[in-house]
């Protein structure tokens, strides 16, 4: 009983897409990617808001090993990243192993045949050796249940649904959220509605965005000496390195560099808004680097519109044409724009039912004890599941650097299969437990523990309290730790290991 793959990914996103590329060079071709979604490119295909960019400077945020010379902007606008991800896929032959509109609804390893049984909606069932999970870390789009949000008699609209041809113009419009989505909507939409109300809750940190137009002579140059796009790329990345190391994982040795930057993004405030009591009100009163910051040159001087109202009372409920504050005002609209994120903790880690060896449901395990996974990848119990969207998994600020650093670990781990002719890994409980002491002693300097995040209700904290999606290290340590981690730390299918030790 041979399984039907090799490997089955789950999500045609980046971290899928890396996966692929990754097992091909492994010669581990045999494998489907399933997406629920119509298309690849993962939140690229999914968000198509007006004013979606990426918010790390592009030549960063690509493949290292595929760059792309023609990115119209630094950062890029969300549609050029859709086109890279269907060139990529393309390239790499990946698209005719993609299935899309599939929707997996859990996976079961299988001790007998040493595989795993992937359940997928309709009845169907697929079985891989290895199963790939690369669902994403923002992929269950959230909507609070705010009541009698069902009476509502206008158009709601979730911002991961962006219908392309929905025109506002002339709309009295309500947005919910002040999150980086927001931040990237709201001046296009001020821009559109006669009225705009936005709802927020927790203000957001928002620091310049220094973007401009790449000039078609330096992507000629990029395209014709890609040395030249590649030490761009150096530097931007060392600029977030040195950012995020010590900004972010060492505040408490380098607070005043964090309250620099807090100052910069008051005074950007400041310079913004007219109205003193709206800046007081956009002030967050938490510290940078507690919750995602924002990039925008655009999203303050929205509030000196006469179109626009930053409203900061909580939502008591929705009527048909309202959203009613618990003051008992009530804003009459005839849309409302939810731009309130995503679920991580709740319906995510993992996005679909997981269980393992003896039984283990991988999200009871992540809840009843600490969610932790080796290097941000691995669990015991979860023999030959790589699981890409883990606690701890996310490193540095720009993802691709996770992507690869975790492409790395693959390419080591199972060039370790190969060569052993094994059929089966399996870390070890006693790596995954130094690997989470190691992480849990690091992030006490980070800013998530060492500075003030009481009021950020940020979802970089887990519902245990814990700061559990980002890994406390450098991404050149990580990169160094995924080509050299202990190969002890797992234990590879003990009798194929044994025949070839003895042979
Ligand atoms: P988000 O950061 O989670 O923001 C959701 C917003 O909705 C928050 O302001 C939140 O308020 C508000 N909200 C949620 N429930 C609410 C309720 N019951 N009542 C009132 N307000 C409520 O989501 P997002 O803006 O979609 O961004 C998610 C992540 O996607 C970002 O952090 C970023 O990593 C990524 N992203 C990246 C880019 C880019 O790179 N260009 C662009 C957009 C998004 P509270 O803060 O009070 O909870």
């Amino acid at each position: 009983m041979a399984p039907r793959y090799d490997a089955v990914i789950v999500g045609a996103g980046f971290g899928g897409i890396g996966a692929g590329i990754e097992l091909d060079r492994l010669g581990l071709s045999n494998f489907v990617i399933l997406e629920r979604e119509a298309d690849l490119g993962g939140t690229w295909h999914v968000n198509r808001y007006p004013g979606l960019a990426v918010d790390i400077a592009s030549v960063t945020y690509s493949y290292s090993f595929e760059p792309n010379p023609y990115w119209s902007r630094l950062f890029a606008p969300g549609a050029e990243l859709k086109k890279y991800a269907d060139h990529v896929a393309d390239k790499y032959g990946l698209r005719r192993r993609m299935r899309f509109g599939v929707r997996v609804d859990g996976a079961r390893w299988d001790e007998a045949l040493q595989q795993w049984e992937i359940a997928l909606a309709g009845n169907e069932t697929v079985t891989a050796r290895y199963l790939v999970t690369a669902t994403g870390f923002l992929s269950q789009p959230y909507t609070p249940p705010f009541p009698g949000i069902d009476t509502f008699a206008g158009r709601i609209v979730h911002t991961t649904a962006w219908p392309d041809d929905l025109d506002l113009t002339g709309r009295r419009a309500a947005v919910i959220g002040t999150g980086a989505t927001a931040v990237q909507l709201v001046p296009e939409l001020a821009r559109e509605v006669a009225e705009l109300t936005v709802f927020q809750r927790t203000p957001i940190w928002v620091v310049p965005k220094v973007d401009l137009a790449i000039p078609a002579a330096v992507q000629k140059l990029f395209a014709a000496v890609p040395a030249t796009q590649k030490a761009a790329r150096a530097v931007n990345s060392g600029l977030l390195e040195a950012l995020m190391v010590v900004g972010v994982l060492h505040f408490r040795q380098a607070k005043p560099l964090n309250r620099a930057v807090g100052v910069l993004a008051k005074a950007h405030l400041r310079a913004q808004v007219r109205d003193k009591r709206v800046r007081e009100q956009l002030t967050p009163d938490y510290d940078f680097g507690c919750k995602r910051p924002t990039f925008s040159n655009h999203y303050f001087t929205v509030f000196n519109r006469p179109n626009v109202r930053l409203e900061t009372e909580s939502i008591d409920r929705i009527e048909p044409d309202a959203v009613v504050t618990t003051d008992g005002r009530r804003t009459e609209i005839d849309t409302l724009v939810l731009a309130t994120g995503f679920n991580l903790w709740d319906v995510n880690f993992p996005a679909f039912e997981v269980i393992g060896r003896d039984g283990v449901d991988l999200g009871k395990w992540w809840r009843d004890n600490r969610f932790q996974a080796y290097e941000g990848i691995t669990m015991p119990k979860f023999p030959n599941l790589v699981s890409l969207n883990s606690p701890y998994a996310y490193s540095g600020l720009s993802y691709f650097t996770t992507i690869e650093a975790q492409m790395k670990h693959m390419g080591r781990l199972f060039g370790e299969m190969l060569r052993r002719g094994a059929r089966t890994f399996e870390v070890t409980g006693a790596a995954n437990d130094r690997f989470l002491a190691e992480v849990t002693e690091r992030l006490d300097d980070s800013v998530f523990y060492g500075g003030d995040c009481a009021t950020a209700r940020s979802y970089y904290f887990n519902p245990h309290g814990e700061a559990a999606l980002l890994r406390p290290n450098s991404t050149i340590g990580t990169h160094r730790q995924a080509a050299r981690f202990p190969l002890d730390d797992y234990t590879f299918d003990a009798a194929t290991a044994a025949r070839t030790r003895s042979a």
